[in-house]
């Protein structure tokens, strides 16, 4: 069996979808590894690298596409790229088969069984594989790390003999995975952080950090969706939010927000004024951009001045960390490959409910109903 690394291709993609240390239980197995040359260039890992832990390296793109039985990437292959894959490979990566299910069309067409990191249930036995949660740990890092470069204040409290500087207030909205990281990243820099989220369960997390949660009264309704998730809410709920988080801007130096709904665009829950009520030079993050954005300003993948504020919308910051986003990403890819490669051999159970939960196609029919439905609706890539 043939297990082909690729170099990513998608714009400010830096990451790579296994590193040499991955490969020795693979290659124990008796999988054959060949890597793109420069694939892991970016994440610190040369081809000299892959080379001396067994993989054999080459620039030969095409080759690897038309020969690997089993392809981890970190971005959907382009329809060029899935277009040279053989029936019957195994893809397995962030593919966005419920925002682009159209991009996977032709490795549908051509029999390639695809996997998506982004639907492995979150249940305790697929938390190795959970791939989401890794990237949003670097993003929620990583957000804090760019508005402190920018912040043209302090983090913590300074008490010199020029007197004492107060720390700077972050204001963390959705603390889920990455608003808990980004709250325990400005906590680490000694700001005053609050946090927000609708789910009443995180209040005791947020708390464990060190932070102090804001509750907003919104009138019992259901706020949990399944799975950890939060529920849509209703207009109105909403607002009682964005009332809180007007207020809560105006003393705070950063914003970082998090908040989505799983399969709904991003709630749009800062607005204009929340934004031109922070202080001159004060920094918002919107890690919410992929998915529309949380403020009704953002611009997604943009980076502008409103009112002073800096407001950022990055779309991919595990890309700006390769190196670890790289190691943490191919541990979840390991784990994940362990359940389809047995001794060596490929061997595709779909009783299981982490492979089934994570299946978009096989054999050239969707098998997640949730693609299947969306790929009904779409239009053919032609037509597009
Ligand atoms: P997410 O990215 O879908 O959302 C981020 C946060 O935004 C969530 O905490 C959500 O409650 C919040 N949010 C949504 N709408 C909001 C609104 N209108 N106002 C304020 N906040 C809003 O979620 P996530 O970070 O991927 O995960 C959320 C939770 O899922 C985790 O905290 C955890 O409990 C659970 N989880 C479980 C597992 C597992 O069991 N393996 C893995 C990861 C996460």
């Amino acid at each position: 069996m043939l297990l082909g690394i690729l170099k990513e291709t998608a714009p400010g993609e830096t990451r790579v979808a296994l590193l040499p240390e991955s490969l020795k239980g693979l290659l124990a197995q008796g999988i054959t590894v060949v890597v793109e040359s420069g694939a892991g260039s970016a994440a610190g890992a040369s081809d000299e690298a892959y080379a001396a832990a067994g993989a054999s390296v080459t620039g030969d793109r095409p080759s690897i596409l038309g020969e690997a039985d089993l392809v981890p990437v970190v971005n959907a292959p382009s329809a060029s790229d899935q277009a040279l894959l053989k029936s019957g490979a195994v893809v397995i990566g962030f593919l966005r088969p419920l925002d682009a299910p159209s991009n996977l069309a032709t490795a549908i067409a051509l029999h390639v069984t695809l996997f998506s990191m982004e639907l492995v249930p979150r249940i305790s036995r697929a938390q190795s594989m959970d791939a989401l949660s890794s990237m949003a740990t670097v993003a929620g890092y990583k957000a804090v790390i760019n508005a402190a470069a920018v912040l043209p204040r302090l983090f913590p409290m300074l008490m010199t003999a020029a007197g004492t500087i107060p720390p700077a207030r972050a204001f963390v909205i959705g603390a889920g995975v990455a608003g808990l990281q980004a709250i325990a990243t400005a906590r680490r820099l000694g700001a005053v952080v609050e946090a927000y989220d609708v789910r009443a369960a995180a209040g005791e997390q947020v708390r464990s950090l060190g932070a102090k949660f804001l509750d907003v009264d919104l009138g019992g309704i259901n706020t949990e969706g399944g799975g950890g998730y939060a529920a849509e809410l209703t207009e109105e709920a909403l607002d009682r939010g964005r009332d809180l988080i007007t207020k809560t801007a105006a003393h705070s130096d950063i914003i970082i927000t998090t908040a989505q709904v799983p399969g709904r665009p991003a709630p749009r829950l800062i607005r204009r004024e929340a934004v031109k009520a922070m202080r001159p030079g004060s920094v918002l993050v919107d890690l919410a951009a992929p998915g529309g954005g949380n403020c009704e300003v953002t611009i997604p993948g943009l980076t502008q001045t409103v009112a002073g504020v800096t407001l950022m919308a990055p779309l991919n910051l595990p890309a700006e960390c390769p190196v670890d986003a790289s190691a943490l990403y191919a541990r979840n890819v390991l784990k994940f490959l362990e359940l389809i490669a047995k001794k060596g051999e490929l061997s595709i159970d779909l009783g299981d409910e982490v492979l089934a939960g994570a299946c978009v196609a096989h054999k050239g029919s969707a098998v997640n109903p949730r693609v299947a439905k969306l790929l009904e609706a779409a239009p053919a890539p032609s037509q597009m």
